[in-house]
């Protein structure tokens, strides 16, 4: 973490601190489904809060496009925000102009205020100068916590660090503590496992992560690409046949950095893709025409355990399988579970994220023995691209 301040770098008593967080919450039918996102904005708050700064909380709620939208208002997520701190958060209903600075300078020492919705403000995305102005007058120093939203460079994500003293929350310092140990510097052997759906939204994942580590485990949909690439029958499973040139120079380059290809052995097949379908599990040679493939079978479970249990270190993204349709979240949930083992243990380093990754491990019930669950989407998934993610790059400029 040295290329980065953290909140142990500031004095930030009686000081103005812009707190950008991620509160952007899954909502059905006007209540928060998941407050995962919640529990980990809290400890930075709370210390914050504790030092005696003045907190002044920034997130953008949903897509309105730059304009008011009541449906997207910070309001309600701030009482939710509060009934989770235990302690009282004001709210403002602008983030910048007269009712912001109001709020602000009314602010005492160790109180909390919630500013609206920065996407109110098409300036916010554009990462306007003028606009990234109004809110650096607001605060005396300037704190990311929201990961998630780092590879977004908007006024409150990246534009805010160049104008005020800057670090990491605590929140964000354990998700950069983690993608470092991953991938950055890993204890060795490491294996990246990739799944889900379809190889054409993971190229340039699978492109980077073949130069880093020793075993690449592909699973999921995206598998079947890569049998069909070999040669395989893969019936009617799903399968990008017109990426099949492109598998097969994933594979010619991690046999020229010396990176292993695992695939499925052996598979769950299944006529329909629905839960509770009958399924069978064949040999990757022998696939039947009029089957689908929706989960890897138990000889490649057995493998990956033990290939698992020779690592130390393993990056996680996309199930093995359909895994929301049972049994055919079997594959994910064994190696999950095996993973989890082995973590517990402490022989094993286990990050994981992105997409439908956090959903799986639940599914699974090893989120809390993982090393390192990312609830992070797009942002992680660009990490695992190799990509610079703006958000951070600000931050580590100081
Ligand atoms: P992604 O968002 O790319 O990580 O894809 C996640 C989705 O991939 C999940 O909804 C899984 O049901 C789906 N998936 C995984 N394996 C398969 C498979 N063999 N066939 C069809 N869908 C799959």
């Amino acid at each position: 973490m040295s290329r980065f301040q953290t909140l142990d770098q500031l004095d930030v008593k009686a000081k103005r601190v812009l707190l950008r967080v991620d509160l952007n919450l899954p909502m059905q039918d006007g209540k928060v489904t998941d407050l995962t996102r919640v529990d980990r904005v809290l400890p930075t708050i709370r210390e914050l809060s504790d030092k005696a700064a003045h907190v002044i909380l920034l997130a953008h709620f949903g897509r309105p496009d730059g304009k008011r939208v009541e449906k997207y208002s910070l309001k309600p997520i701030g009482n939710v925000l509060a009934e989770h701190l235990g302690r009282p958060v004001s709210f403002a209903n602008d983030c910048v102009g007269s009712a912001a600075k109001v709020a602000v300078q009314a602010l005492g020492h160790g109180e909390i205020l919630l500013l609206e919705n920065t996407r109110f403000h098409a300036e916010e995305e554009k990462n306007d100068p003028n606009f990234v102005r109004q809110l650096a007058e607001l605060g005396d120093f300037y704190v990311n916590d929201a990961f998630s939203c780092a590879h977004r460079a908007h006024a409150s994500t990246e534009g805010l660090a160049h104008l005020l003293p800057a670090a990491a929350g605590r929140n964000m310092q354990a998700e950069l503590e983690a993608l470092e140990k991953a991938l950055g510097s890993p204890a060795r052997p490491v294996a990246a496992m990739v799944g889900g759906a379809k190889i054409s939204t993971k190229l340039d994942l699978l492109g980077n992560l073949v130069a880093r580590v020793d075993y690449l485990i592909i699973g999921g949909g995206m598998a079947n690409t890569f049998l069909y690439a070999q040669g395989r029958d893969v019936g009617k499973s799903l399968c990008e046949k017109d990426l099949a040139e492109t598998a097969r120079q994933i594979m010619a380059k991690a046999k020229a950095v010396g990176c292993t290809i695992i695939l499925p052995s052996d598979v769950i097949t299944a006529k329909e893709f629905k839960a509770g379908a009958a399924c069978k599990v064949y040999s990757v040679e022998a696939v039947p025409a009029d089957d689908m493939i929706l989960d890897i079978g138990p000889q490649s479970i057995a493998a990956l355990s033990k290939l698992l249990n020779d690592c130390k270190t393993l990056v996680w993204n996309g199930p093995l399988g359909a895994f929301e349709l049972p049994p055919f979240d079997a594959g994910t949930v064994a190696v999950a579970q095996r993973a989890a083992h082995l973590t517990k243990a402490g022989k094993l380093l286990s990050v994981a994220g992105g997409g439908d990754t956090v959903a799986a491990l639940s599914h699974a019930n090893v989120v809390e023995d993982f090393s390192y669950v990312s609830t992070a989407g797009g942002a992680f998934l660009e990490w695992l691209e190799g990509k610079s993610l703006p958000g951070i790059k600000a931050l580590e400029r100081l």
